[in-house]
């Protein structure tokens, strides 16, 4: 699943290439909006809220304001080319195409295409935890909802968009790592959970920048990582091979990274 600082890095490609502009074309390639035309109509802006991408369009002949809604889940991109310049992924995986005069912006394989009038914004997002990218964070508001549930897993916890927006499966597992946490602790028990939190909202505000993500600062390939995807390869620190085991909610486990000696596992009841 794209971070959030991938979804960041999409909404300013969407914004940049788009915003001002009047699409020319567009074609909603799902099931629910494949009649709707925005043609003649004005991009207003895109934003990110966690991993959701806020399209806000309006100004066409419909008078109305709409925000499309999109999510890239697990495979999912948006691709900004110059208009007829050959598309890199098929046809087939287009969700969403926006047309203007000179450019075609292109959402392969969404997760989420969702057209709203804007007003209705609210309810797409509303549900989002303080999103660490945002510029209304809250931290405070984060550690209040992280802590809505002292026995949940740290790392389950941290997945929890409803907590906090923007941490996917690769930032819980370096972020766990850095703060010396096993990533099966209860919330209650994390010491130091606010420099946990900022840690993490330091680590996306350095990744959004750039075209590969690191945590360690060394942007080679196989060095950018401390332990995600990073199983039975020695620790960084100390040598100990890393572990991995799927954690999480029946039918949404996920597979977590640990060190088993720089993150010790706190024997039930310690
Ligand atoms: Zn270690």
């Amino acid at each position: 699943m794209p971070e959030g600082d991938t979804d960041y890095r999409a909404a300013r490609l969407l914004d940049r290439s788009l915003s001002g502009r009047v699409l020319t074309r567009t074609d909603f390639r799902v099931p629910q909006h494949a009649t709707a035309d925005l043609s003649g109509a004005t991009v207003r802006a895109t934003l990110s809220r966690g991993k959701h991408l806020l399209t806000r369009i309006g100004g066409g002949p419909d008078g109305e304001e709409w925000t499309l809604h999109t999510h890239l889940k697990m495979e999912g991109a948006w691709r900004v080319l110059e208009r007829g310049r050959r598309w890199p992924r098929p046809a087939a995986q287009a969700r969403v195409v926006l047309e203007t005069d000179g450019l075609t912006a292109v959402g392969f394989s969404l997760g989420i295409v969702e057209l709203v009038p804007r007003v209705r914004e609210d309810d797409l997002v509303g549900h989002l935890g303080p999103d660490l990218l945002g510029p209304d964070w809250d931290e405070d508001e984060a550690l209040r909802r992280l802590l809505e549930d002292p026995a949940r897993p740290i790392g389950e916890a941290l997945l929890d968009q409803t907590r906090l927006a923007g941490i996917g499966n690769m930032y819980m597992a370096e972020l766990c790592f850095v703060s010396g946490v096993h990533p099966r602790t209860p919330v209650g028990a994390v010491a130091g959970l606010p420099r946990l939190v900022r840690r993490g909202r330091q680590m996306l505000a350095l990744n959004k920048e750039r075209a590969v993500q690191s945590t360690t600062g060394d942007l080679r390939e196989r060095q950018r990582m401390w332990v995600y995807r990073r199983d039975k390869s020695p620790c960084r620190r100390c040598r100990t091979p890393i572990r991995v085991a799927m954690v999480g909610p029946v039918g949404r486990e996920r597979a977590s990274y640990w060190c088993p000696s720089c993150q010790p596992e706190h024997a039930a009841g310690a």
